[in-house]
């Protein structure tokens, strides 16, 4: 069978995707090599529970941002909890508790940290962010492919949102210090927040994406049933997902494309991938395209990140203020950033939740090289050395007993290649960095006609908010 578009991979890029132009009347496959939905925002089950595999919250779901916009265009039926404090980030010397309301967040920072105008710093963040999502809901036709849509582009609303660029061309750190902030418990925490959105640190990150990372928290939100509800909400939205089905060769041909994979060829007029952009590279036979994707401006591999997990349960605690948590640390071992990132199952989740235990998944950065290529006996080594010393960690601030740790299982950049097939096991997307030209963050181009690219390492970016918003651009475009 024909179809007017097959999609690469049943991820949230390539679901919602499929979803929404099934909606629109188009016939769509997604082909997908795992054997569930998900892909970074899967899950696994075991002994009875429910386990969030990468991603654990949601957000942009404030009104007119990507996953409110999503689950109306879907009418996704799912039961969602607003999770504030948004995040707690639990300090060597003391918790600071991420309020979504405005005042009450400038409130504990003024406790926690007297010496610091808060309120001028966060207004700033809160105005830069507020211009990003105005910036990345507009730029939306990103290549512009035609006279038309070229045309389009520059209109009065494109014109106020490159007001926003200069914050594109300077650091949160110059931020930082043009507002005299040098409190080193303050500055981490601001780095480490960095870290899970923007995948970079405070020095190297634009003002612009920095400001929308720091503002995520406010806009937190957790699925009765975890990722498993919400990757099967959009799944059951698209009539033709092929599982166990890995792509393994593209031919572009006269009437559109044949995709070959391990279990058949299939045909499109048109094709989305939503893989990283790495993983072409062995796709393509034309060795024009092969090093299309080798030369790509944002392919540096080395600067991406892969993570660390860790999936566990532990009895339930319903004085516990948050659901997640940052705790700072030194240096874990094999890993990288300063600290790990805990997400509970809600106690209230009759789905996950279970036995009087809530499920627990912890993640932090490592790069991919740490772990790959290793003897055997060497990387179950290194899991256990990092694991025993994230665990000792978190049996410390959240009081917890040795037996209390229950379910145990971790996961390297191995597990996400195994699971996700993603090059190098490389997950996050591409950290935003001052050192990248503005103009390569912003073209998502194919060098194929016909031939589209979506995901956490294309426009624009990191995270399901963002590979949403580029599926819904990419829909609009197409079919406007
Ligand atoms: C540890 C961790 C924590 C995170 N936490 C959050 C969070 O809390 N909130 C948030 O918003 N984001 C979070 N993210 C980021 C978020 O998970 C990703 O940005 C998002 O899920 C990426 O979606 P995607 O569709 O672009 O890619 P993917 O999810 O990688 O989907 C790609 C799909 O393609 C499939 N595939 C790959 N190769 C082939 C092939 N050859 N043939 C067929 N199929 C193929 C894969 O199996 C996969 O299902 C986290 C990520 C990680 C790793």
């Amino acid at each position: 069978m024909e179809y007017d578009y097959i999609v690469i991979g049943a991820g949230s890029a390539g679901l919602s995707f499929a979803a929404l132009m099934e909606k629109k009347g188009h016939s769509v496959a997604v082909l997908e090599a795992h054997s569930i939905p998900g892909g970074c925002s899967s899950y696994f089950e075991r002994d009875g529970f429910i386990f969030d595999a990468g991603a654990t919250t949601l957000s942009g779901l404030k009104k007119g941002r990507p996953l409110y916009n999503l689950i109306q265009q879907l009418d996704l039926k799912l039961e969602l909890t607003n999770i504030d404090p948004g995040i707690v980030s639990i300090l060597p010397s003391q918790t600071v508790n991420r309020f979504k309301n405005f005042d009450q967040w400038m409130e504990e920072l003024k406790t926690k940290f007297p010496d610091i105008d808060h309120r001028t710093l966060w207004t700033k963040f809160l105005k830069i962010e507020n211009q990003g999502w105005n910036l990345s809901t507009t730029f939306k036709n990103i290549p512009l492919r035609s006279f038309k849509k070229i045309s389009s582009f520059f209109n009065f609303k494109t014109l106020g949102a490159v007001g926003t660029l200069p914050a594109l061309l300077k650091s949160v750190d110059q931020e930082l210090i043009s507002q005299k902030i040098t409190d080193p418990e303050y500055l981490s925490m601001i780095d480490e927040m960095l870290f899970i959105t923007a995948q970079n640190n405070r020095q190297d990150t634009p003002l612009l994406m920095g400001s929308m990372g720091l503002g995520y928290p406010d806009d937190t939100f957790y699925a009765t049933g975890g990722m498993k509800a919400f990757a099967h909400a959009i799944a059951s939205n698209c009539s033709n997902i092929f599982y166990r089905n890995k792509v393994q060769k593209i031919v572009p041909v006269v009437s559109g494309f044949e995709v070959v994979t391990n279990k058949g060829v299939y045909k499109s007029k048109k094709l989305i991938s939503t893989i990283p952009l790495w993983n072409h590279v062995d796709l393509f036979e034309d060795q024009k395209i092969k090093d299309f994707y080798l030369n790509y401006p944002a392919l540096n591999p080395d600067e991406c990140w892969s993570a660390f997990m860790i999936y566990l349960t532990i009895p339930t605690d319903r004085n516990r203020s948050s659901l997640y948590y940052q705790i700072h640390t030194d240096v874990i071992p094999h890993c990288d950033t300063r600290s790990f990132f805990v997400s509970l199952s809600h106690p209230d989740d009759k789905v996950r939740s279970i036995n009087g235990r809530q499920v627990v998944t912890i993640s932090t950065h490592t790069r991919a090289n740490v772990w790959l290529g290793l003897e055997i006996d060497d990387y179950k080594k290194k899991k256990a050395e990092s694991a025993e010393y994230i665990l000792n960690i978190l049996k410390d601030k959240f009081q917890l007993q040795d037996n209390d740790l229950q379910n145990i299982v971790t996961g390297s950049p191995k597990s996400f290649i195994k699971y996700t097939n993603r090059y190098n096991g490389l997950v996050g997307g591409i950290p935003h960095s001052l050192k990248r030209n503005p103009m390569d963050f912003l073209i998502a181009k194919s060098p194929i006609e016909n031939f589209y690219m979506l995901g956490d390492t294309q426009f624009p970016g990191q995270g399901i908010a963002a590979v949403v918003l580029g599926a819904q651009n990419l829909t609009e475009y197409l079919t406007n």
